[in-house]
């Protein structure tokens, strides 16, 4: 087979009448060129050499050559080179080029004028490409087709333009082109970008079903998952099921993407079932996706054996597994992960691969491993430190009580230190009770961003656990001048394929009545063994009663009442919580863990939480 291909290749050489070489033949491999001038056009060898040339050319100029021996002895509808130049204009970004050359063709056909809209396209001149466009459509000689559509159309969704967007649409109507299903799938999609969800399922529900393509379905799903309808997604995968379509990589992605943001543990395991059954699991990208789910729910054993399971994983891969143990807090197991992805496979680490392993340390209160990975990432790995990794590092020190060394290696940072890293330290000093050095983290955070009612709050927590209570009510003052209020807390839990919602002291939920009943008895019993509230982290000024009234009503609490009730006393209880986790509710499911015996996962802004037996996985910091 190879000497064949080079016989062929000689012969081909060999051709009488065949042209001096181009002055940049060099740029690209003898071999390659010529099998692909046998190719595509072994009748004109110089012809596809300029094509080939055209295709893999990376610079102006080099296009510039090429027109130049176009005008020399070629005409630009030979082999289409015209128009592929134009599109090699415009991918270079030389817009007057590509015009000047358009011009200048004297036979522009229907193909001519879709390479121009088409190149504007994807370059993202909505404005030029709209106005080709209409040049098309008052000219009656050019017949409008759907590539011409669907080109225009992607200039609308990249440049999220929802006015042009209708424009187009009507067009296609005007055009008789909306019943094409490429045409279709298109505005579904660009409905489904803009948002505007019911636009996209009129236009999908109006097509006929014999003429709906896996693309169609695969649209309708990511129109649901890109708007936030896990539910309304997995019913549109149900019905593509039911019309006989087979999931394939690009409806795996929407689906889990639906899930990233709510993600329910029965779903994630079903899409585990389809991806297997599917043979969706050589796609490196969905089974990554799948392990970070898996992780996000608190199932790190899943996303372990995931992770387990992938034939070659890459450095997506790894990185993603290493985020996992982080996240957990799982310090331990990421050092020895790390080290055996280093030494074993060969990963070189980068500055994401240190943000995780850091942040991994400190989560665990490695300080003396944290230490030696912040200085050989630079001296051995040759990743010099960003801010992430000055947050994590001063978060370890801090945790530690190391406060002074945490201030002095902000002062010593090579560059201005950012939220993450005043925050770092603000919540150590909080945990400590540093007033000093927490009020100037307060302080900067403030400057940073004034709009964060979080930092107001934490300081203004900071003042009242001192007995600063002017100076508490000062900051509060100041909070309410501005018109700052906290994001409502809430807490989810899943059950009975369904989430379950809750926040402060509510009795919404139809089982109000029996969940604040099981509140109730579980904090007697766990006041019986010795649990005392922690009224600290209250921001109002009221009295001790009132205060932990309104403590024992936060939605984690009422969310673990309802897990007590409803779940099966051997599965991980798994709450979800929109705000961290305060102090006294922490607590309380320490206890909890204990008196239950039950094993209880809560998830806050900053990490997983894992109780039993009395210990959280924190240790008490975060
Ligand atoms: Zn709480
Ligand atoms: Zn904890």
């Amino acid at each position: 087979m190879f000497r064949l291909f080079h016989a062929t290749l000689k012969t081909c050489m060999l051709l009488p009448h065949q042209p001096k070489p181009l002055t940049y033949c060099s740029l690209l491999s003898q071999t390659s060129l010529q099998f692909h001038a046998i190719s595509t056009h072994h009748f004109d060898p110089f012809l596809s050499t300029l094509l080939l040339h055209l295709k893999s050319s990376s610079s102006v100029s080099i296009c510039r050559i090429i027109h130049a021996h176009v005008i020399k002895s070629r005409d630009y509808g030979d082999g289409f080179i015209g128009d592929q130049l134009v599109s090699c204009y415009l991918k270079m970004g030389a817009t007057q080029d590509a015009y000047f050359l358009f011009d200048e063709m004297p036979k522009k056909d229907f193909v001519s004028w879709n390479s121009l809209v088409s190149g504007l396209s994807k370059i993202g001149q909505l404005g030029e490409c709209l106005s080709v466009f209409c040049k098309m459509k008052s000219d009656s000689e050019l017949k409008l087709n759907e590539f011409t559509l669907l080109s225009v159309i992607s200039a609308c969704v990249t440049e999220n333009a929802c006015g042009e967007g209708y424009y187009v649409h009507c067009c296609a109507m005007k055009l008789g082109l909306v019943f094409k299903v490429k045409v279709v799938n298109a505005l579904v999609n660009m409905y489904g970008k803009f948002g505007f969800v019911e636009s996209a399922f009129s236009l999908f529900s109006g097509m006929p079903e014999s003429e709906k393509s896996i693309v169609s379905w695969n649209s309708i799903v990511a129109v649901c998952a890109q708007n936030g309808m896990p539910n309304e997604a997995f019913n549109c995968f149900d019905m593509m099921r039911v019309n006989g379509f087979f999931p394939d990589d690009a409806t795996m992605v929407s689906l889990l993407q639906a899930c990233e943001n709510f993600p329910l543990g029965r779903m994630v395991e079903a899409l585990h079932g389809v991806i297997f059954t599917c043979g969706l699991d050589e796609n490196i990208t969905i089974v990554t996706t799948l392990l970070n789910l898996y992780s996000k729910l608190g199932r790190l054993n899943n996303s372990r054996k995931v992770f387990e399971e992938i034939s070659k994983p890459d450095k997506v891969a790894w990185t993603a597994m290493l985020a996992g143990y982080a996240m957990h807090g799982r310090g331990k197991e990421a050092i020895e992960f790390f080290e055996r992805i280093v030494r074993e496979e060969g990963m070189e680490p980068d500055h994401v691969t240190f943000t995780h392993l850091l942040s991994a340390c400190s989560h665990s209160g490695l300080v003396k491993e944290g230490k030696y990975f912040f200085r050989v990432m630079s001296d051995v790995y040759n990743v010099q430190p960003r801010l992430d990794h000055y947050s994590c590092m001063v978060d370890l020190l801090g945790r530690s009580g190391l406060l002074n060394d945490a201030h002095q290696l902000i002062k010593n940072m090579p560059f201005e230190p950012n939220s993450g890293v005043w925050g770092a330290l603000l919540g150590a000093c909080r945990v400590h009770r540093n007033i000093d050095l927490g009020k100037e983290s307060a302080e900067n955070l403030i400057a940073l961003d004034p709009s964060d009612p979080r930092n107001y709050i934490m300081l203004s927590n900071m003042y009242s656990a001192a007995g600063l209570w002017n100076d508490a009510s000062k900051v509060r003052t100041l909070m309410k001048n501005k018109v700052l209020t906290r994001n409502p807390g809430c807490s989810f839990i899943e059950h009975g394929n369904k989430i379950h919602w809750f926040v402060v002291n509510d009795y919404t939920h139809p089982d109000s009545h029996r969940i604040h009943k099981k509140l109730e008895e579980v904090m007697k019993k766990i006041q019986d063994v010795g649990f005392v509230h922690e009224t600290e982290s209250i921001l109002h000024d009221v009295d001790e009663e009132v205060k932990i009234d309104m403590i024992t009503k936060h939605s984690e609490k009422i969310a673990l009442a309802y897990g007590l009730l409803v779940t099966n006393a051997d599965m991980p209880l798994v709450i979800i919580k929109n705000l961290r986790i305060c102090r006294d509710c922490h607590n309380t499911v320490k206890f909890v863990s204990m008196v239950e015996k039950r094993t209880i996962i809560i998830r806050d802004t900053k990490r997983f939480h894992q109780f039993s037996d009395g210990f959280c996985s924190c240790g008490d910091y975060w």
